[in-house]
């Protein structure tokens, strides 16, 4: 009841000192911080909430500055929201998103033991005075530290889940999916940029002799360490994906077909040079890639990637193991 009514005179921004000073003996018990400031920001009241979290006995806290008792609390960010207060008298309201807490108070709570500190949402209330000035403010510490938890380890699952959807499982690169969306926005971007970008259809050779000479296994070695070799060739800021079963998609951003054909050229030259041991097997492979620079041709990524594609094609139909640039003439 007393709490309903102070929470409905705090919405109103109407709580008066008077109010605060009969409501001492119940806030005493609540589970929520209080504390009393002046102009000064000398602490006026400090209830037992905050006596326990902190470990600093009210006499200990009382008639003192709140800064040179807590040196953690930032000054500048908590002056100008108190300023606030005082001047326009309405109350004002801080999540944790925005600050995770007022005071570095440890977190004691066994369920959400992962967090080292006390999540605090704050509510500052002009005390109005009877000359109806604000000469005081309260400070209200809630702990919501559960509620913090909770919604930092859904985010972190969702984030997880949303990686695990648009990542290949057998090479970690990303899926299909995931990289056509790239290649889309980055089609778009483009072609608004004009900068010059390529992207690259690879394809290992021959594999289906490899799965049947050496086994699915070993295939799946195969994949994994072309993928493997293809990270270590491309710039972080290129964008590859497995396409299909033994087939890469790469996206060479402000890259244009000759330094292209430089890179399918080193990746090439890398994989034809790698021996892949898989038991007591040593296996080499080579592979075929496709090139296509974006240029008015191409009306959609579509387009784009079918040229590449064709390039890719024409490696196939030429002997394998070589780089082709896409031309409108092959
Ligand atoms: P080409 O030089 O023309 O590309 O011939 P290829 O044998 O590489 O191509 P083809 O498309 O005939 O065969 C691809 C094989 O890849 C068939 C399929 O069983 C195998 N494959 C697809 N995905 C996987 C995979 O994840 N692991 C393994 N081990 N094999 C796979
Ligand atoms: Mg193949
Ligand atoms: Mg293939």
């Amino acid at each position: 009841m007393i709490e309903d009514t102070l929470e409905q005179n705090i919405a109103l921004g109407q709580v008066n000192i008077k109010d605060i000073h009969w409501m001492m003996d119940m806030m005493q018990s609540i589970d929520v911080g209080l504390m009393v400031l002046d102009r000064d920001y000398k602490v006026l009241v400090w209830n037992s909430f905050l006596e326990n979290h902190s470990g600093i006995q009210a006499s200990k806290v009382i008639d003192n500055n709140l800064f040179s008792l807590f040196a953690t609390i930032p000054e500048r960010w908590f002056k100008q929201k108190a300023d606030s207060v005082f001047l326009f008298k309405s109350s004002s309201f801080t999540v944790w998103e925005q600050r995770p807490y007022l005071f570095k108070f440890k977190n004691y709570r066994p369920i959400t033991g992962s967090a080292d500190y006390m999540y605090q949402n704050m509510t500052l209330i002009p005390l109005l005075s009877s000359d109806n000035e604000v000469q005081q403010i309260g400070v209200l510490i809630y702990d919501v530290t559960d509620i913090a938890v909770n919604k930092i380890k859904l985010e972190e699952a969702n984030a997880k889940l949303l990686n695990l959807s648009r990542t290949d499982h057998l090479t970690q690169l990303n899926n299909r999916g995931a990289w056509e969306t790239s290649l889309e926005q980055e089609f778009h971007r483009i072609r608004r940029s004009k900068h010059p970008c390529c992207v690259v259809m690879f394809d290992i050779d021959h594999f289906k002799n490899v799965n049947d000479t050496y086994g699915h296994q070993a295939g799946d070695e195969v994949i994994r360490r072309t993928s493997k070799l293809l990270r270590g060739t491309m710039r972080k800021s290129d964008v590859s994906g497995r396409y299909g079963g033994e087939e890469f998609g790469v996206i060479l951003p402000d890259t244009d077909a000759t330094n292209a054909l430089i890179f399918t050229e080193r990746l090439r030259k890398r994989i034809e040079a790698e021996v892949v041991e898989y038991e007591d097997f040593k296996i080499n492979i080579t592979i075929s890639l496709g090139v296509s620079q974006l240029s008015e041709d191409s009306e959609s990524y579509q387009t784009w990637l079918e040229q590449a594609d064709k390039a890719l094609y024409v490696c196939k139909e030429s002997g394998r193991n070589q780089s082709q640039l896409f031309s409108k003439d092959n």
